[in-house]
């Protein structure tokens, strides 16, 4: 089984934070892009051809005619053999959402959505660049349960100036969402944020704020019903993300798209190029990790979410590592048979544990 990821690079405007491959480009460009990339999936030669999951990322998918998104799906389940009843999702803008692209994408065969909704504090969305506000965030996940999703996923942020989060949640949960993610705002090269924060112009909590507000967050969702699967994920029973899993626990899966990554869920891993140059060319990268490479993705992605990793697919002995018995000692890791966790408490101190745990 494997899982599919379709990469639409397109949005209409660039946020300040944002170091995404995502390009605001005309409609004769995005056609270019979707016959090419309705090519590249035909033509896909990888053998496993069972998909348990397909996310539509970006980008913003939902910038683009539903019509170009309903023909890429359409393009994988006539070249594919996609299960019954395999997670299908879109990542969605509040602001490029109506209720006609939701019902297109919902008889589809979309059933789960992704809102990024990143805060509930309008000018907050407005400084940061993204072009919805609060209310039209709530109006999108009341038309996604109107087209008929019941499985519906919002982003937040943490770490903005101002933090809000904790309410914010509160408010997404009263709104019927099944499934939060909380990513930390990161810093990136090259991004308006970057050079505001750096010039003075913007402050940002510091770190002992975020990870105080993160804890409560953390705390905040288990009390109603959201457990966390991840440092950053959080869902409501029977609405974690699968497609996610597939990433975790490192079965095989196929991007498609521009500078979407692949793996064949053993050692090699190759990727698009991230220009459209050079993607229209065909180009990509390819790796063949090592084992010390891929015991490290091992244990870095088994610890990060509650599936955990298996100590016997590891190329060395972590018994004999004499940080293991300590932290199994200090009820940090947690072993059941040959699966190894990180007791979820743990989950903000996971690169401390995993650098301890690699020879
Ligand atoms: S909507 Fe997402 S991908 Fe597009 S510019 Fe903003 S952060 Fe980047």
């Amino acid at each position: 089984m494997i899982g599919i990821y379709v990469h639409i690079p397109f949005c209409e405007s660039k946020c300040v934070y944002c170091a995404f491959a995502s390009f605001v480009k005309d409609e004769s460009f995005q056609s270019d892009y979707f016959e090419f990339l309705n090519k590249e999936i035909r033509t896909c030669k990888f053998e496993d051809r069972q998909v348990s999951s397909i996310y539509f990322g970006g980008g913003t998918p939902s910038c683009v005619k539903p019509e170009k998104i309903v023909e890429v799906l359409t393009t994988i389940k006539n070249n594919f053999k996609v299960s019954e009843n395999a997670e299908i999702t879109i990542e969605c803008n509040p602001c490029s959402t109506s209720l006609e692209k939701l019902e297109a994408y919902h008889s589809a065969g979309f059933n789960r959505i992704s809102f990024g909704v990143q805060s509930l504090d309008s000018k907050m969305l407005k400084f940061l660049g993204r072009r919805h506000d609060k209310a039209q965030a709530l109006d999108a996940i009341k038309k996604a349960k109107a087209a008929g999703f019941e499985n519906i996923s919002a982003d937040l942020l943490l770490g903005l100036p101002k933090e809000r989060v904790l309410k914010d949640a509160k408010c997404l949960m009263r709104q019927g969402v099944k499934h939060i993610s909380a990513y930390m705002l990161q810093l990136e090269e090259g991004t308006k944020l970057k050079s505001l924060v750096e010039g003075g112009e913007v402050e940002l909590p510091s770190e002992d704020k975020v990870v105080k507000t993160y804890q409560k967050l953390c705390k905040l969702l288990q009390k109603n019903g959201f457990a966390q699967y991840e440092i950053s994920n959080f869902a409501q029973n029977g609405f974690k993300s699968q497609h996610n899993y597939a990433y975790w626990t490192g079965r095989a899966y196929l991007g498609f798209g521009l500078g979407a990554h692949s793996f064949d869920g053993a050692f090699v891993r190759w990727a698009n190029a991230d220009n459209f140059e050079d993607y229209f060319l065909g180009k990509q990268n390819k790796e063949c990790l090592s084992p010390a490479q891929r015991d490290e993705e091992i244990v870095m992605l088994g610890l990060r979410c509650d599936a955990g990793f298996d100590k016997t697919k590891l190329s060395f002995d972590i018994e004999k590592v004499p940080a293991f018995k300590q932290l199994l000692a200090n009820n940090i890791l947690i072993q059941k048979g040959n699966k190894v966790f990180l007791n979820p408490t743990y989950y903000n101190i996971s690169n401390s544990v995993i650098i301890k745990l690699l020879p």
